[in-house]
């Protein structure tokens, strides 16, 4: 038994948020759902099993684990892994049917060595770094990977792909930059008769803010209801997969200039109602959002005060109408989105990635669909 909360995942609002941003892609677009990290939390399987009846291209996944896992439950999608690889993957990744992603001269002779000696032929994505920094064969290089994937056959690239540093902001010079490089690549592989079958950059904020997308994209966290930034709330219509919800478990009745929680961290200005709620740090919730955070309870927002502690946080419910020990709270999400993931990551100095990662790992997922 644990306290009351419930981490509900609404495969519905997945299928819609796949659905809307389909509409911002040019019909024949292919669609690789990233649903790396367990699904940001949401549940590999679950989540896999709902895109794939929408009608997806593929997986994009950054290890073998997962992709073991899709394969032991009958998924027989392709599956890239964006980030690359290790040497040592390349048997399993090859059982498992992976299309490698090629990020460096090193992951290309890895590659090279195991095809050659057990004489298979395998296609590769390219992976090229435009400016991010990140993973990616250097630009400047390319010129020499392209000699060296002309002398050997056995490999076949049939895609070429980046990694946009701010998609959902196409006007920065990054960008420009980065799509100017993407284009040039492609020039490069052309001229040389080397022409990927897939061409893919664009992350949810691609899809959402670019005017082309390629025809192949990768959307990740707009599947799961969280929005790229908030700009991209006036462009699309998204809704929350993940809602955390608890309850009131105690009320505490404070006078004014009384104490609450570790520090202690709050003190009533005023005479105040204190709920308390049973979810904590080490439930995945964010000890940042101490004095900072909001929840809804009864049709109105409250604010979290004092600091959370692991099992436990503070709301302040003076304004609400008589508070009852069992009154239900929404904590993330919510039906009409009371707790929007944005803006509770922003005022805690992350994203809603983050949010979704933590509390994906520490709380039981109920699956509903409604
Ligand atoms: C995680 C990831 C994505 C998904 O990005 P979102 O911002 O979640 O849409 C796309 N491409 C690559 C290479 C990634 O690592």
């Amino acid at each position: 038994m644990i306290w009351y909360k419930k981490l509900e995942i609404n495969l519905k609002n997945l299928r819609k948020n796949f659905r809307a941003l389909k509409k911002f892609l040019p019909k024949n677009t292919k669609i690789l759902p990233v649903i790396k990290n367990d699904a940001y939390g949401h549940g590999l399987l679950e989540v896999a099993k709902t895109l794939s009846e929408e009608g997806i291209f593929g997986f994009g996944l950054s290890e073998p684990e997962e992709a073991s896992l899709l394969r032991k439950n009958g998924f027989s999608q392709p599956i890239l892994f964006l980030s690359g690889f290790e040497k040592d993957w390349l048997p399993e990744m090859y059982n498992l049917k992976v299309i490698p992603v090629v990020t460096n001269f090193d992951t290309f002779e890895w590659l090279k060595e195991f095809v050659k000696k057990i004489n298979i032929k395998w296609e590769f994505h390219l992976k090229l770094d435009t400016g991010m920094h990140r993973f990616g064969l250097n630009f400047s290089e390319l010129d020499q990977f392209i000699e060296k994937l002309k002398s050997f056959p056995l490999l076949k690239l049939t895609g070429l792909m980046t990694h946009l540093s701010c998609a959902e902001n196409p006007e920065h010079e990054l960008t420009q930059i980065q799509l100017k490089k993407l284009k040039e690549a492609l020039e490069k592989l052309k001229n040389n008769k080397i022409i990927p079958k897939y061409i893919h950059f664009a992350n949810s904020g691609g899809i959402i803010f670019l005017p082309e997308k390629g025809n192949l994209v990768r959307p990740g966290i707009s599947l799961y209801g969280g929005y790229p930034n908030f700009k991209a709330r006036e462009l699309i219509k998204l809704y929350p997969v993940m809602t955390l919800k608890s309850r009131i478990v105690e009320i505490k009745r404070l006078k004014k200039g009384e104490y609450a929680g570790y520090g202690p961290n709050f003190k009533a200005k005023k005479a105040t109602n204190l709920g308390l709620v049973p979810v904590g740090y080490g439930d995945g919730y964010l000890r940042s959002l101490s004095n900072k955070g909001f929840a809804w309870c009864k049709g109105k927002r409250v604010a979290i005060v004092g600091n959370i502690s692991m099992k436990a946080l503070y709301l302040d419910i003076t304004e609400l109408e008589n508070p009852q020990i069992g009154d239900e709270v929404i904590l993330l999400g919510g039906k009409n989105e009371e707790v929007p993931a944005d803006e509770l990551a922003s005022l805690a100095g992350t994203i809603s990635y983050e949010l979704f990662c933590n509390l994906g790992k520490s709380i039981p997922r109920e699956y509903i669909n409604v």
